[in-house]
């Protein structure tokens, strides 16, 4: 397995149950360096893994505002997103994967292996496998070292995590704003020890994060805070690779590019294909059957209204048409409702 981060230890975790022997190798030294992620986990992450209440906060409602900064909430009592520590998660998460059996190796970089004998042999360190996983992340070494598909569409995202702003109102404020967030969204994230503001846009266009928070430094003071940590990453967005598998070696989580297309959430979907990957690999590996790549693109949802609204977002005037929904409270709460609350908007 390459790469310790919510796909690699979901699927190695699964495997080693299955009796297989599993070696992760990672190249960051801390779980908690150069995180890239806001580390939101949706309902359906929890179920599919859940992270102690330490490094959890529970947030139930969702402030969405329009460019002119009108806003409304949404909320459902039956539903809920989590704020986490998320160095603290990924750490947990490894050594709960260790526990489980499986050898995690950090420090150590995949450089491309060669096939002997029907197995892997990694550069290097020269350790051997029957099957090799590439779950590192979006711009994947492994799908560039063993010639499978790539990510071509995707946004970019940056963070800050300032010091916690105490007065700031517990929801998840989401900023649509063609200006400064073309193509996806703004946020204020009341976090675990910290407020995480952050935004991203299509890939063709700059991250203006600092004019971000002037704007909306107003509502929420920021320039008095300290920024305490950075954060920034690319997200995915085209949708399952056409070329995710090859003889013994598989892609999974955003390596493959499993994010949702309309919320760029991708950690469910990598906890729940790690976990389905695993099994697939493990009849493949002790019972000789199919590969497993094929297995996940049958399984895998095609979701094209995701695929559709976003198309939706990027070509027809998303800040106006909210504006307009916001002045239209039941017709609002029920748009938002649906692309925040509604399973619907998520992988089962
Ligand atoms: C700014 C931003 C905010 C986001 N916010 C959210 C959110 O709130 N909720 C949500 O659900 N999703 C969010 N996402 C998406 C989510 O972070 C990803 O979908 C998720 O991290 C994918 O997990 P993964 O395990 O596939 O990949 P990653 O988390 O990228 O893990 C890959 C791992 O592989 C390691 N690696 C890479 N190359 C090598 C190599 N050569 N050798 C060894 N190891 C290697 C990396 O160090 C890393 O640890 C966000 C993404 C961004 C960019």
């Amino acid at each position: 397995m390459v790469g310790a981060g919510f796909a690699g230890l979901a699927c190695a975790r699964e495997l080693a149950g299955s009796g297989l022997k599993v070696l992760v190798i990672e190249k960051k030294r801390n779980a908690g360096d150069h995180i890239h992620t806001t580390g939101i986990l949706v309902k359906e992450a929890q179920d599919e893994w859940a992270a102690p209440a330490n490094l959890v906060r529970a947030i139930r409602r969702v402030r969405v505002y329009g460019p002119s900064l009108r806003s409304a909430v949404v909320e459902r009592d039956d539903y809920f997103f989590l704020a986490t520590d998320t160095a603290g998660l990924l750490g947990w998460l490894q050594e709960e994967t260790r526990k489980s059996g499986v050898e995690v190796r950090i420090g150590e970089t995949f450089r491309g292996a060669r096939r002997e004998n029907g197995h892997w042999v990694l550069e290097e360190s020269g350790a051997v496998c029957r099957f090799l996983v590439g779950a590192d992340g979006a711009r994947s070494p492994v799908a560039r070292l063993m010639d499978l598909g790539r990510n071509t569409q995707y946004l970019k995202g940056v963070e800050y995590a300032y010091e916690p702003l105490d007065q700031a109102e517990l929801s998840l404020h989401c900023f649509v704003d063609p200006e400064f967030a073309p193509g996806y969204i703004g946020w204020v994230l009341p976090g675990v020890g910290v407020t995480q503001v952050g935004l991203a846009c299509h890939s063709r266009h700059t991250v203006d994060l600092r004019g971000f928070i002037r704007r909306i430094d107003p509502l929420f003071g920021l320039s008095k805070r300290r920024v305490l940590e950075k954060r920034g990453g690319i997200i995915p967005i085209g949708g399952l690779l056409r070329n995710f598998y090859g003889e013994g070696v598989l892609l999974l989580g955003d390596a493959a590019g499993m994010v949702s297309p309309l919320t760029a959430g991708g950690i469910h979907r990598a906890y729940l294909y790690g976990r389905l990957g695993a099994q697939a690999i493990a009849h493949h590996l002790q019972a000789g059957g199919p590969h497993p790549g094929e297995v996940i693109r049958k399984g895998y949802p095609g979701r094209p209204w995701q695929h559709a609204a976003r198309w939706v977002y990027d070509h027809l005037p998303a800040g106006a048409m909210l504006e307009a929904a916001l002045r239209m409270p039941r017709v609002f709460r029920r748009v938002a409702g649906k692309i925040f609350f509604d399973r619907m908007s998520w992988p089962e």
